[in-house]
């Protein structure tokens, strides 16, 4: 068989069983956005890792080194945002061609060091090597939180609202307008801005984690037709979503009719929007939504409901429900 028919997430399932047995009570690992560790009574740590190959996630004479070195970050800090966890440290582990310059290096450098800057938390280690052809690049966080406010996929619950912490489909979008190599204005150089350099919301996610009502958490790295069906799995539960109330930029609507578009695609599968997925009780939802507002001054937007059944998403437009085709972004 090969691996194109078991696919990522059949991948994970198959390897996830093997090693259960060696895991320590109380330590958590596969099937969140982080790995759980107790470290006393109160506190745990969370690790996380994504790689970056060249040529999949990104093209290197079309992504510049320094927003190849922020992104590598950015999609980290994500996952330690999803957990509701504060970043201690980072370790990069990265593949190099022998050819590459050092203006090059230096560049990814600065911009890996310009994010971990902005949330005070350093590189502490890493590996580098030579590659043969492709740089490949690896990163590692490791983040801290108090364990009782620690956010899971698997905490939602029935009723629940699903909220978004920030607008779904612009990187798609600006990853679009650079596949297709469209001529660039104004608004498409902030569609690509976002594709390259995606906004961790650490605060947001550690805000959101003390807040009342607040039960699962995860981020949105695959689109939400395939995230959101992570929550309803880990949760045993289903959900409904309303495609009107998907919180789609005023940019990316501005440039609805001027490209061959499906927005609502890129809303719910196109990925790479790096925001928060959050379920809260439908009873806590409007303080918490108008709180969220006043700190940090966008929207909490609800886009659906928890609802019973199979872990299935139940998409409806103006309340009548519609078949959706795509199923967001899986490697093989
Ligand atoms: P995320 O998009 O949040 O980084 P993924 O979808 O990449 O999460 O992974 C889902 C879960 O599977 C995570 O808990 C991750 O740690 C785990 N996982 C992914 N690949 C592997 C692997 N090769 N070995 C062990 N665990 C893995
Ligand atoms: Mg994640």
């Amino acid at each position: 068989m090969q691996l194109a028919a078991l696919g990522e997430f059949g991948l994970i399932n198959r390897i996830s069983p093997l090693f259960r047995s060696l895991i320590p009570e109380g330590v958590e690992g596969i099937g969140d956005d982080c790995a759980i560790i107790p470290i006393s009574e109160t506190e745990s740590l969370v690790v996380t890792t994504d790689l970056l190959v060249e040529d999949v996630h990104f093209l290197r004479n079309v992504m510049p080194a320094y927003d190849i070195g922020w992104k590598s970050l950015a999609v980290n800090l994500s996952d330690v945002a999803a957990m509701g966890a504060t970043p201690v440290g980072t370790f990069l582990s990265i593949g190099l061609p022998s050819d590459i310059s050092v203006e090059w290096t230096d560049s990814f450098f600065e911009g890996l060091h310009s994010l971990s800057a902005q949330h005070n938390v350093p590189l502490l280690g890493g590996d580098t090597t030579r590659s043969p052809e492709k740089i490949v690049i690896n990163i590692t966080v490791v983040g801290k939180a108090p364990s009782n406010s620690i956010k899971r996929r698997s905490a939602a619950k029935l009723g629940d609202i699903v909220a978004t912490t920030g607008f779904l489909g612009n990187s798609a979008a600006g990853l679009w307008h650079l596949l297709n190599n469209s001529p660039k204005n104004e608004s498409t150089a902030m569609l690509i801005e976002e594709h390259f350099r995606p906004k961790p919301y650490l605060h947001e996610g550690q805000w959101l984690a003390n807040q009342k009502g607040v039960n699962a958490m995860m981020d949105i790295s695959d689109g939400i037709s395939s995230d959101l069906r992570h929550i309803l799995k880990a949760s045993n539960l289903g959900a409904c979503v309303e495609m009107s109330q998907l919180p789609i930029s005023p940019i990316l609507k501005s440039l609805a009719n001027s490209y061959p578009w499906d927005i609502l695609n890129f809303a719910t599968s196109g990925g790479e929007d790096y925001c928060l997925l959050v379920t809260i009780a439908r009873e806590n939802f409007p303080s918490v939504a108008s709180k969220y507002y006043e700190m940090f001054n966008h929207p909490l937007s609800a886009i659906g409901e928890i609802q019973c059944g199979p872990s299935e998403i139940e998409w409806k437009r103006n309340g009548i429900t519609i078949e959706l085709l795509e199923r967001g972004f899986q490697h093989f």
